[in-house]
């Protein structure tokens, strides 16, 4: 009997371990994440917090992946994709080299960063984990590729947030996106001796989603007393800033919630955007997900076809405003893992071969989860919004208070559950993405 083919994974969190779950019964898969855990990204302000939350939210990789998924693991940062010859460099945790390793297909999907003003986009909300990040990071003296330093930089916070409760100390949040709402109302809930200040460049919080949502949420926020200033940009260094916000002698903690950065630092700089956003840096796809030169270097497909990219680390969008192909879609989990799912029935397609397999592939499209954004404002209320797309303001909010923050809190532990590879979330979250028929969004009826 033919050996499986090999398939090599980048990234084992939602999009990762999807691939991993969807392919190994096919394909000898082979994960590789550089830090040696899987963490819940959406729930991690709760850690922040309330540092006892970070337990639910995380699990070590090896048992899962390697006992209970029965797929090989390695625990290293991937430092190079070389498409010719189809390898990966790796730098493991246990050696200083660099160890090569071969693959018949790979699925790229390694996320991104959220600190768009940091020079390799290091946030609180995702760990110091690469090379180029723990060089210049400013918690250097931790090193978050182990989970016990993950939970000391956790601990570190909460120990600086109560210095700065207990002082009642005035804190400015920038950017009042869900991540930026999110944040500025865990702290007021867990931290109510905190002046709390939150400020978007946009008219209203909550950026795109519709009317409904935002002022749900800013009702929330002006009840609790954190204030909000909308069409203000961040300007710190002008003094008019400040005053404009109402925090003359500055703030005594700012926290950035805006935007993303690109750490796509192993692949070639021709699969590289020069665009997007934190300045581009993001791997072009075609709408088979296959990985493709950028359009200045022809734009044909990389390597031989056989490499695709999905979720938070890729483009998200092909074409161009006004001509999509692929409108942009939102760097959330949903869509990573259905662009997984469609990747990997492209992987086993291109795999059964035949002559036309790879006129064959399946087209992605913009998932209807895509437009699904629950908000979480404190522990005990949120809201839901369903139906979002690329239009501003479109989408609904169908769930609010105490249901949606029930409905936040299921999905975080069945996520955690599913991902973990335990039968319960595996059983509910398995027919999201596999769905015989589309009845509802851009896909087509059947794939
Ligand atoms: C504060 C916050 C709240 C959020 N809330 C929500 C929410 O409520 N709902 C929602 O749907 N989405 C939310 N998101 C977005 C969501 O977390 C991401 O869209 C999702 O994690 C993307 O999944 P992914 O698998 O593409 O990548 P990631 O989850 O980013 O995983 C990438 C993996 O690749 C690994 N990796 C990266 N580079 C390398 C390398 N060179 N070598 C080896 N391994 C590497 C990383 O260690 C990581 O494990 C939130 C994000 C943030 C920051």
């Amino acid at each position: 009997m033919a050996p499986k083919p090999r398939c090599l994974v980048i990234g084992a969190q939602f999009s990762g371990s999807f691939c991993a779950r969807e392919l190994k019964s096919q394909f000898f898969v082979t994960v590789v994440d550089a830090k040696e855990y899987f963490e819940y990204t959406p729930g991690v302000l709760r850690a922040f917090v309330k540092p006892a939350h970070l337990d639910s939210l995380t699990f070590t990789l090896q048992p899962v992946l390697e006992r209970k998924m029965g797929v090989k693991y390695i625990w290293g940062e991937v430092k190079e994709l070389n498409g010719e010859k189809k390898t990966a460099s790796i730098k493991t945790m246990s050696f200083k080299t660099v160890d090569e390793i071969g693959f018949d297909y790979c699925i790229i999907c390694s996320g991104c960063n959220f600190g768009p003003f940091k020079p390799m986009g290091e946030s609180l909300w995702f760990p110091t984990i690469h090379e180029e990040g723990r060089a210049v990071s400013d918690w250097k003296h931790i090193d978050e590729r182990f989970l016990e330093g993950r939970r000391r930089h956790v601990l570190e916070e909460y120990h600086k947030l109560q210095d700065l409760n207990k002082r009642k100390a005035t804190i400015l949040v920038v950017g009042a996106g869900f991540i930026g709402v999110e944040w500025a109302t865990e702290l007021e809930h867990f931290f109510p001796d905190l002046k709390l200040t939150i400020i978007d460049f946009l008219p209203k919080c909550l950026g795109p989603l519709p009317d409904s949502a935002a002022t749900y949420c800013s009702e929330y926020m002006n009840a609790c007393g954190i204030k909000e200033f909308y069409n203000c940009g961040y300007e710190p260094k002008n003094p008019d800033f400040w005053k404009k916000v109402e925090l003359p002698n500055g703030a005594d903690e700012t926290y950035v919630c805006i935007g993303v950065k690109a750490s796509n630092y192993f692949m070639p700089k021709c699969t590289l955007s020069d665009k997007g956003p934190g300045g581009g840096g993001w791997i072009h796809m075609n709408k088979h997900l296959q990985v493709t030169k950028k359009p200045s270097e022809g734009g044909g497909v990389w390597a031989d076809g056989t490499i695709f990219a999905v979720g938070d680390c890729n483009y998200g969008c092909i074409g161009e405003p006004g001509k999509w192909e692929l409108p942009p879609v939102p760097k959330i989990s949903y869509p990573g893992e259905e662009q997984a799912f469609h990747a990997c029935k492209n992987v086993m397609k291109l795999q059964r071969g035949g002559s036309n397999a790879s006129k064959n592939l399946i087209s992605t499209w913009w998932p209807w989860g895509a437009g699904m954004f629950a908000t979480s404002l404190g522990p005990h209320d949120a809201c839901f919004v369903l139906g979002a797309n690329e239009t501003k303001g479109s989408g609904y909010m169908v769930n609010w208070w105490i249901p949606a923050a029930l409905q936040k809190e299921i999905i975080e532990k069945t996520k955690v559950d599913e991902c973990r590879d335990r039968w319960l979330g595996v059983l509910i979250w398995h027919f999201v993405h596999h769905t015989p028929v589309n009845l509802v969004g851009r896909g087509p009826w059947c794939v």
